[in-house]
């Protein structure tokens, strides 16, 4: 992974600092400059590793730019951050994450209202300190505390999406170490939550010493936590923790099942050991004999432990998929057949560099055929989205054309020719029925207006949803997980509509929207609903992101049999046509 990003963000904190304490406004340019140089910078700057000329070859990096460049290169930091950052209270870091609170405003909150952390600011908007200070309205003081509520419910959870693959790298990297057997995630993660806190590793090694090393002294640790026998925690960059016990595999399936959760989960499965006279904790299922203390302990051998499987069948019930041990689902009910990745065999929401994608269509195409699938729809923006380049209707037609010659040309795969059209706030289409009849397949999103009240989202969405020529309702909340809340519309009567016009509801596969979330999809898939598996992929990396809809649907109950996405080819393009009839 390219280091560009995490660099950009050291600088524009050192700039935010530096504002912070009032220092001179060339100075705090400079380092935003420096910014933004990075962030756009096309490839990774660590290939530049002692290179300070290469380095302050590039337009806009001065020596000393290029010497804290090489100091991150090198050791992961930069000093004169960590430096000014000991120079202010350190709370005020924490507030310069509010969304919405400038280094500006958090300089007046701190000198004007002596407020220098999360807390103080709490307290200072419920005692009317901040209202007080001049040029302040209520209206801005409602938008910090709304951004706060915000970021309270969210916590500092991150994405399943940032999660999921440092996760995966960590185990790689650990299971080169000698004597390691075997590693595997735990928790929220391996239940597929759509924000993670701590990431849980379970780990059987020969040589729990050699593997502990390599834990704690990884390239991305910035701090140990604890460093015991049995168990070591590490937090790296931005906040993630990380835990890493040490298992005897003997006893791997309790732990693994205990360390999944969830907690009510876990529950109902030692209640239901008690009922049947047993004990069950991480180390395994024990009979129980009315003894003191824990069974394993006192020498007791378990009736199950080494494996999951083997202690759901001791209690007498079947595997549940992590994804399912919610607290809304019984351990006693058989899991529905869920979706799976294998399972998917069309794209159905994808853009091409004719809109704000990289791919050519031809590019697009190939990678699609590449994936084994037999659809792909090209689903670029509609005019509306200036921003995304979105496509005027003369533009669209000429895309029309060029994507039904792409699908004469290229053999083994349909495509079809799509738009991605606007749903406006008031719930018209961004194209008029004419031009939407032309096309094989409509996906049709929301993506300005995204703070309307519920009744209007939901005559919106209605709008659309029953709009004959309308297929699919992309990413239907427009949320952005941690950013944008997104719309909050009348879900069981959208999903009412949906099933009676036949229009499909999409899951939005991008781990940044996972849109419908999986309480969604839970009440559409019990109510009927058709549901789509889309990653709206804008790169050819974007197909990857499939998974993250996939544990998304799961969570959901979503079996493959209403999913249009693992139709065959003549099922799902004899319902598109059906629409067109
Ligand atoms: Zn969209
Ligand atoms: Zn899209």
């Amino acid at each position: 992974m390219s280091i560009n990003r995490k660099l950009s963000t050291q600088f524009d904190t050192i700039a935010s600092v530096l504002e912070v304490m009032g220092a001179n406004a060339f100075k705090i340019n400079a380092n935003r400059r420096v910014a933004r140089i990075i962030k756009e910078y096309p490839t990774d700057l660590a290939e530049f590793a002692g290179d300070k000329k290469g380095l302050t070859s590039i337009e806009g990096i001065g020596s000393g730019s290029a010497d804290r460049i090489l100091e991150f290169i090198d050791t992961g930091q930069i000093n004169e951050l960590t430096q000014l950052a000991s120079e202010i209270p350190e709370g005020l870091i924490d507030l310069l994450e509010v969304p919405g609170l400038g280094p500006k405003t958090v300089r007046r909150f701190w000198q004007e209202a002596e407020v220098t952390s999360l807390d103080e600011l709490r307290k200072a908007i419920s005692d009317g300190r901040l209202e007080s200070l001049p040029r302040f309205g209520t209206k801005k003081i409602e938008n910090i505390s709304d951004s706060l509520a915000f970021m309270e419910a969210s916590g500092d959870r991150m994405r399943l999406g940032t999660a999921l693959p440092i996760a995966e790298s960590l185990i790689e990297t650990l299971l080169q170490v000698p004597g390691t057997r075997k590693i595997e995630y735990a928790g929220s993660l391996r239940r597929g939550r759509e924000t993670i806190g701590d990431i849980d590793l379970l780990a059987v090694s020969d040589d729990p010493d050699a593997l502990a090393e390599a834990f704690t002294t990884g390239p991305d640790v910035i701090k140990i936590l604890a460093q015991g026998k049995t168990k070591c925690s590490v937090r790296l960059e931005r906040g993630v923790q990380i835990d890493l016990r040490m298992i005897e595999d003997s006893a791997f399936g309790a732990a693994l099942m205990y360390f999944t959760g969830s907690k009510e989960h876990n529950v109902e499965l030692r209640e239901r050991a008690i009922k049947a006279g047993q004990r069950l904790n991480e180390y395994g299922l024990f009979p129980d004999d009315g003894g003191e203390g824990t069974p394993q302990s006192r020498g007791i051998q378990p009736v199950a432990s080494r494996t999951e499987e083997d202690i759901y069948e001791a209690l007498e019930l079947p595997w549940q998929p992590p994804e399912l041990r919610e607290q809304r689902d019984s351990a006693e009910d058989p899991p529905p057949p869920l979706v799976t990745t294998d399972a998917i065999r069309a794209e159905l929401h994808a853009h091409t560099n004719a809109s704000d994608g990289v791919m050519t269509l031809r590019e697009l195409v190939e990678q699609a055929k590449s994936r084994g699938y037999h659809t792909i729809a090209v689903t670029d923006h509609s005019k509306s989205s200036g921003q995304a380049n979105g496509l005027s209707p003369d533009r669209l037609r000429a895309h029309i054309d060029a994507i039904h010659e792409i699908n004469d040309e290229i053999k083994g795969i349909r495509v079809l020719a799509g738009s991605e059209v606007d749903i406006l706030a008031d719930g018209r289409l961004d194209y008029d029925d004419e031009l939407l009849a032309r096309l094989d397949i409509v996906v049709a999103s929301p993506h300005a207006a995204l703070t309307q009240d519920s009744k209007k989202a939901t005559s919106r969405l209605l709008a659309a949803i029953e709009h004959p020529l309308v297929h699919i309702i992309g990413h239907p909340t427009g949320r952005i997980i941690n950013k944008r809340e997104g719309l909050s519309p009348d879900m069981p009567r959208l999903f009412e509509s949906a099933v009676e016009h036949d229009t499909v509801m999409e899951i939005n596969a991008n781990p940044l929207r996972l849109d419908l979330r999986d309480t969604h999809v839970r009440l559409a898939v019990e109510m009927g609903c058709q549901i789509a598996i889309n990653t709206d992929s804008h790169r050819p990396e974007d197909f990857d992101l499939l998974r993250y809809g996939i544990l998304t649907a799961r969570r959901g109950r979503l079996g493959p049999k209403q999913c249009i996405n693992a139709w065959t080819a003549r099922k799902l393009h004899s319902w598109l046509a059906g629409k067109r009839s």
